[in-house]
């Protein structure tokens, strides 16, 4: 089992798209995916077609009770995909762990017994470098950044890899960095291309050849309660995250490290 953080301190980068449409293209290649959704907007499980209403035990129960994990996991409409769900109750988490003694070893704990269940586990995380992101950064073997091609992404990155060095020193040595994938991609945008150049001569190996374009099947898609894969099988998003899934599945399989950060 691979526990990977899907991290960016920016808002609106292509967290939870990713998060979402990557697990439902390793699961539907057979993986078994698990979904944790670490954000109190909790759009990942809506956008996995949890209703807010049915979302009784969530994950802020994995973080500050002893519920484990696969008592909190919901199946979705894809086969091998599920998904811990969040609610708004999960914004008071952040003071909650503050005050506690052990304050960023909450999620390892919880999901320490590693069960056997999933291939991968993906976790996405809020808009911050809060408690919360720490926590995830402390569970997880791996963290892969979704970076939108746009002016100052790259200052926003490295505050983020240092936070993971951080992370590194102190609680979680082992920690990686899975890639850093390109999303909203536009190629006939300048700034965009800029990016990607820049990105690539900077951090080499460490960018995902896939690119993500912008696409508004992936933006539809939430609203219908399915991954862009579900919704429009043959759009250009459900084909970059299928591809994205080859990538990483291949980097895995050639046990390709990416320490150096
Ligand atoms: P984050 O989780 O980082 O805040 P989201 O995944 O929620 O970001 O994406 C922000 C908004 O952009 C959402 O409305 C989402 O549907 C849309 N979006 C994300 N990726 C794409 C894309 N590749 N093409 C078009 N729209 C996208
Ligand atoms: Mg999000």
């Amino acid at each position: 089992m691979r526990i990977i953080s899907v991290a960016n301190q920016k808002g609106g980068v292509g967290k939870t798209t990713t998060a979402i449409n990557l697990g439902a293209a390793l699961a539907m290649r057979g993986e078994r995916v698990l979904v944790i959704d670490l954000d109190p907007q909790g759009n990942a499980s809506t956008g996995l077609g949890i209703s807010r209403d049915t979302r009784a035990k969530t994950v802020y129960d994995l973080l500050l009770s002893d519920a484990s994990a696969n008592d909190l996991a919901r199946k979705t409409d894809v086969e091998n995909l599920e998904i811990i769900p969040a609610t708004m109750d999960l914004s008071s988490a952040d003071a909650e762990l503050m005050s506690t003694a052990r304050r960023v070893v909450h999620l390892r704990n919880a999901l320490r017994l590693r069960p056997a269940d999933y291939d991968y586990v993906l976790i996405d995380c809020p808009p911050s470098l809060s408690l919360l992101t720490i926590n995830s950064l402390v569970a997880s073997d791996s963290v892969l950044v979704p970076l939108q091609a746009e002016f100052f992404a790259l200052e926003g990155l490295s505050q983020l890899l240092l936070t993971v060095r951080e992370v590194r020193e102190t609680a979680n040595p082992d920690l990686r960095v899975e890639g850093i994938v390109l999303t909203m991609f536009d190629r006939r945008n300048n700034l965009c291309v800029q990016v990607e150049e820049d990105a690539r001569s900077n951090l080499g190996e460490l960018v995902f050849e896939t690119k993500i374009p912008r696409n508004v099947r992936l933006s539809e898609a939430p609203s219908y309660a399915m991954p862009v894969l579900n919704y429009d099988p043959t759009s250009r998003g459900a084909i970059a995250y299928r591809a994205l899934a080859t990538e990483l599945r291949e980097r895995h399989a050639q046990d390709k490290v990416t320490e150096h950060v």
